[in-house]
């Protein structure tokens, strides 16, 4: 069961609802963040939630305290008996556009929170990897975490075989419809760079680790024309970590399996997580931190 926080108290998600004159409803306008929680406790809050109320600030909604209070809405929601997985969920939060449209301003916004059970790829993608669909599309907002994700899943609707499509305007490889794209090709790992793409909590801790550990890392786009030269690609995502991709479209990556590169980032993303899990459980101890940061 999954619960939700709206109007000032949690219930079961089912139980919530939006009055129909949201402008998230008739315009799309809205924005949302998606963290996890283990064992009660957030994993990077506040980067999601800075990058939550500049998706909301970008898109013109009156944030106000509205971050403030989602990050108490977090930290009190994790910790209550009937949160799905005992603490361990997925935790996704909302900003909508309210019902006023105030010159393409959003003075009164909306926000909810669910806490849901998280779904994470089955173990089989993580051992033969995932194929991605490219597209000449791009992300409207590529700085936004938008609730609108259209434009991507119609680029790939119905087809069974294909995990996500891949932006790719001008041949330029941006991300896919919910991931950041990484291509490691003649010993350098590639990546988009901000402002063409959204700002990955999970890209970053990766371009982070990857250096740390001794790898090249190149924030600049890699074509679709290098991809035969890659000897591996991998997306990253709060809800898959890092997952290997062994074929884009009809270019097969490598020797079509998933590689050591990303095998070890994987490894060491969640080993950091952990570390920085109990990090801030001793910090609390000693009385360092706030329970949030
Ligand atoms: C959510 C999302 C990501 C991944 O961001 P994380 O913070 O790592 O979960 C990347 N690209 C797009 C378009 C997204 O919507």
């Amino acid at each position: 069961m999954s619960i939700c926080y709206l109007d000032g108290s949690y219930r079961p998600t089912e139980k919530c609802a939006l009055p129909v004159t949201d402008l998230a409803i008739a315009r799309g306008v809205g924005v949302f963040d998606s963290l996890r929680g283990f064992d009660g406790k957030p994993f990077a809050m506040e980067e999601h939630m800075r990058r939550l109320e500049e998706s909301a600030l970008r898109i013109g909604i009156a944030v106000g305290d509205t971050v403030d209070r989602i990050r108490q809405v977090i930290t009190d929601g994790l910790k209550r008996r009937d949160c799905p997985g005992g603490g361990t969920c997925l935790v996704k939060s909302f900003i909508t556009g309210g019902d006023t449209n105030d010159l393409g301003m959003f003075p009164n916004p909306r926000h909810f929170v669910i806490f849901c059970r998280v779904e994470l790829p089955a173990d089989e993608k993580y051992r033969n990897g995932i194929a991605l669909m490219p597209t000449s599309e791009s992300r409207h907002c590529p700085t936004v975490k938008s609730i609108n994700y259209l434009t991507g899943i119609m680029q790939c609707a119905g087809q069974a075989d294909v995990w996500e499509c891949l932006y790719c305007p001008g041949g330029e490889i941006l991300e896919t419809l919910a991931s950041s794209f990484f291509a490691h090709i003649g010993g350098t790992i590639f990546t988009a760079p901000l402002g063409t793409v959204l700002g990955g909590v999970t890209r970053s801790f990766i371009i982070d680790l990857a250096r740390t550990y001794g790898y090249k890392v190149t924030e600049q786009a890699p074509r679709l024309s290098d991809l035969p030269d890659a000897d591996e690609a991998f997306i990253t995502g709060t809800v898959k970590d890092v997952l290997p991709v062994v074929r884009v479209g009809d270019t097969v990556i490598g020797n079509g399996k998933p590689g050591p590169v990303s095998a070890r980032l994987l490894r060491l993303f969640r080993e950091y997580r952990d570390r920085r899990l109990k990090a801030v459980d001793k910090k609390q101890e000693e009385g360092l931190l706030p329970p949030s940061s």
